[in-house]
């Protein structure tokens, strides 16, 4: 049964009377026995009102919450304190055992096919806009362990539609608020790009991280508002997978990693290299990937397989040796990684309008190009 909604005109909390003052602040203050007393009594006479606030919008349980008291919490919420937007509050603020608490409190109260606490707040007053779901937030935070027991307790991850989706709820979301529209697809987005929550919900990190960058470097240019949020988000994902590969520790954590083909077992020791992570890599234009110290270590290490003092010898006789070498062992992945960086020598080199090669200014970059395509067969 939902009770008609009675209109406060202007939208601004009503003033605090002394008893109202008086509570609030021993919230704050963290004075257990005073804010007891005060809820017993008010359980009996109705005054004061419990879940009244202060000029700044704030109630007892956000004071609470800011105040990182996890008895006084407690206290409010059995006392029968609403919890409204509570739990979103607490999981900006990061106060896992607030949320932890706040989580059980929903569990015991919330009805099926009903709205959740959180999503019935007046919208004029809510801190949150109603795409803001707790996981969202959690992503946006980025905290681990809130977004595990959110998780755990069957939270879903949010699915943005495509921004050219021409379903009912798109078309009156845009119709509604196109700002709000893009606004929360890019939330979902900046939830998604998370580390920890990628970390936690997908099989295959690095995969979806790629995957992920890709998706929102398109987006960029489909949404030209948001591309700067786009691209730092790019940014991010793209770092994440830096940073797992950064946690290779030996030659054979990083060939496992980097011959990584999910419809494949698992690369052994010994086994022919196919580098379909890194073709991956390649494919996704995940350039810092590419770059790291620990995978151009691994491929001058492959380039040098088997000639003993290679990298001592001089650049004549090394290109003898590796002229003799059989070229259709070279691997594709690496013939590929040459194409990558040539071509962006190429591009440096052939930036001019005409299609004219930039001698006077990407000189270095021509030189190089040129080299490459001396050297590179298809
Ligand atoms: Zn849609």
């Amino acid at each position: 049964m939902e009770t008609p909604e009675i209109k406060e005109v202007p939208n601004l909390p009503k003033a605090l009377s002394l008893e109202e003052k008086k509570y609030l602040l021993a919230v704050e203050r963290g004075d257990m026995a005073n804010v007891r007393r005060i809820l017993e009594k008010a359980q009996h006479f109705n005054i004061p009102n419990i879940n009244c606030v202060d000029s700044l919008g704030r109630n007892a349980l956000t004071l609470a919450i800011d105040g990182e008291n996890l008895e006084m919490v407690e206290l409010l919420v059995v006392m029968g304190v609403e919890t409204k937007d509570a739990l979103l509050h607490s999981i900006n603020v990061e106060f896992v055992e607030a949320v932890e608490l706040l989580l059980d409190h929903e569990e015991l109260i919330h009805k099926d096919g009903e709205p959740y606490s959180w999503q019935r707040v007046n919208l004029s007053t809510a801190s949150f806009t109603p795409d803001i779901t707790p996981l969202i937030l959690a992503a946006h935070r980025n905290n681990y362990e809130i977004l595990k027991l959110l998780l755990d307790r069957g939270a879903t991850l949010p699915m943005p539609h495509d921004i050219k989706c021409g379903c009912e709820e798109c078309l009156r979301e845009s119709k509604e608020d196109s700002l709000r529209h893009s606004l929360s697809r890019v939330n979902e987005y900046k939830a998604l790009a998370s580390p920890s929550l990628i970390a936690l919900s997908s099989g295959d990190p690095i995969l979806t991280a790629f995957q992920l960058s890709w998706e929102l470097r398109n987006l960029a240019f489909a949404e030209p508002e948001c591309k700067s949020e786009y691209l730092e988000l790019r940014k991010q994902c793209q770092q994440f997978a830096v940073d797992l590969l950064h946690q290779s520790r030996t030659s054979e954590e990083l060939a496992v990693i980097l011959n990584h083909d999910p419809d494949k077992p698992s690369y052994e020791v010994g086994e022919q290299m196919t580098l379909a992570r890194l073709e991956l890599a390649i494919t996704y234009k995940q350039k810092k990937f590419v770059a790291h110290p620990n995978i151009q270590q691994l491929l001058a290490a492959l380039w040098y397989e088997g000639v003993p003092g290679f990298r001592r010898k001089s650049s004549i006789r090394k290109f003898f040796i590796i002229s003799k070498k059989d070229y259709r062992t070279i691997l594709t992945g690496l013939n590929q990684l040459l194409w990558y960086f040539s071509d962006l020598e190429r591009k440096r080199c052939y930036h001019l309008s005409g299609g004219d090669a930039d001698w006077k200014n990407e000189r270095d970059a021509c030189i190089k190009w040129r080299g490459f395509a001396k050297y590179i067969s298809t």
